[in-house]
């Protein structure tokens, strides 16, 4: 008998028949005797449209405020699926992320968990009850309802498998499993069976949001068995493992990310002389602006341009620290361009094998795509290209590194 936390996201749970077929699917493992632990997203398109309700009435919401209404979502389908679940016989509990309790730190809309209390879940399994748990939500120490930031379900699962020590995690989406890159995008894109926790990491931080960034970092912390499956038919998945050491198959490259959510900001013409570098990003820094990747370029006439991305939302908050700080800089302009797009090669494989980024560039070459910008780590390798172009540069790459499913 082992003990199973089930994550189901919105589109598994998008409708009242599809919230029935998650109650069946949670019948068959409870029918095999093992204890189950449901983690439900709000219905598809919820979250979005309680944003909507609040943007209506204020452009930008209280944060505390938000989380109250957001938490709304997942309370709805805890209650329907404990209901799909009384249809079916079983005996299921629903709980809100209070109610269990998930404490979280008081950062609202973006909460870290701290502690998750087991007793009560403890108690409910060893009644053979199936205990129903809203992802996305906690609660901080002085009772405020607080989230998790968006895709924040699949942490919640996480965590819950790691607090209550289950024997896997199963994240169930609305594709079989993570592929070598977004198949909505590349549709000759390939099942991963299995991808690193390392390698997961980096897909999810550049853009590949099959899984909840912190869900993870949460796995690989606490070695969660996890795995990612769809809840629309059967199959295995793909398991995120520990580095494999022992697999000399291993590919290069693992996966492709990409990320359509930046910005590239320019300071041009700033004197060339120390500290530069710092007078421009601690600005930056001290408005809570995150910075991604950097270059800097010496010209000619002594002066530099510096070039860094930011997410597309900040922007413009981004624009009006630089505009300040290049005028006490005596730089010659700021330039910002949101038409840029992020891909990132992803592979454990690339620490023994040269020459990567030199295919990576030769193929984009090939097809006329302007480098605006590198950055590379030991697993990856993130180029900026101009945003109508990601699509010819993933799949283009797809195919250079042999990614392609066989043709059946
Ligand atoms: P859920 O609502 O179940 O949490 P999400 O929409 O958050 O589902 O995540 C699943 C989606 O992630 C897929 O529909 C797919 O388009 C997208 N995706 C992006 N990159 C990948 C990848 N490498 N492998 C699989 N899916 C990916
Ligand atoms: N409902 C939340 C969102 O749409 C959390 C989740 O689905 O994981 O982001
Ligand atoms: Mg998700």
């Amino acid at each position: 008998m082992a003990l199973i936390v089930q994550k189901y996201g919105g589109t598994s749970v998008g409708s009242p028949e599809r919230i029935q077929a998650v109650a069946e699917r949670v019948k068959r493992w409870y029918d095999k005797g093992d204890d189950i632990v449901v983690v439900v997203s709000a219905m598809s398109g919820e979250t979005n449209r309680l944003i909507g309700l609040m943007r209506a009435i204020s452009p930008e919401p209280d944060p505390r405020e938000m989380d109250v209404v957001l938490a709304t979502g997942e309370q709805v389908t805890i209650g329907l699926l404990s209901m799909a679940l009384k249809e079916l016989g079983l005996e299921a509990k629903s709980y809100t992320g209070t109610q269990v309790a998930i404490r979280t730190d008081s950062s609202f809309n973006k909460a870290r968990i701290e502690s998750i209390d087991d007793q009560r879940m403890r108690a409910d399994l060893a009644e053979r009850k199936v205990v129903v748990v809203a992802g996305f939500q906690g609660v901080d120490d002085l009772g405020n309802i607080t989230t998790l930031g968006r895709g924040g379900s699949d942490t919640t699962g996480v965590a819950l498998a790691a607090a209550l020590g289950a024997d896997e995690c199963q994240i169930y989406t609305d594709v079989d499993g993570v592929y070598t890159t977004d198949p909505r995008v590349v549709p000759s894109a390939r099942r991963l069976q299995r991808i690193t926790f390392e390698e997961m990491l980096e897909m999810a931080s550049l853009g590949s949001k099959v899984l909840q960034i912190r869900s993870v970092e949460f796995a690989g912390k606490y070695n969660v068995p996890l795995r990612v499956l769809s809840s629309f038919g059967e199959g295995e998945g793909t398991l995120i493992t520990v580095d494999d050491e022992e697999d000399m198959e291993k590919p290069v490259i693992s996966g492709i990310a990409f990320n359509r959510d930046e910005a590239k900001l320019t300071v041009r013409g700033v004197p060339d002389v120390p500290g530069v570098a710092s007078r421009i990003l601690s600005p930056v820094g001290d408005a809570n602006i995150e910075v991604d990747m950097i270059v800097q370029n010496v010209s000619a006439d002594g002066t530099t341009d510096f070039t860094f991305t930011v997410a597309r939302g900040e922007m413009k908050k981004a624009v009006a620290v630089l505009e300040k700080v290049a005028a006490e800089l005596g730089a010659r302009e700021v330039i910002a361009d949101d038409h840029i797009a992020k891909v990132s090669l992803v592979g454990v494989g690339m620490r023994s094998h040269a020459g990567v980024a030199s295919k990576m560039f030769a193929t984009l070459a090939k097809e006329n795509i302007n480098i605006q910008m590198i950055s590379t780590s030991e697993i990856k390798i993130s180029v900026v290209v101009e945003e109508k172009y990601l699509e010819l540069a993933v799949r283009s790459l797809h195919t250079a590194f042999d990614l392609d499913a066989e043709a059946a």
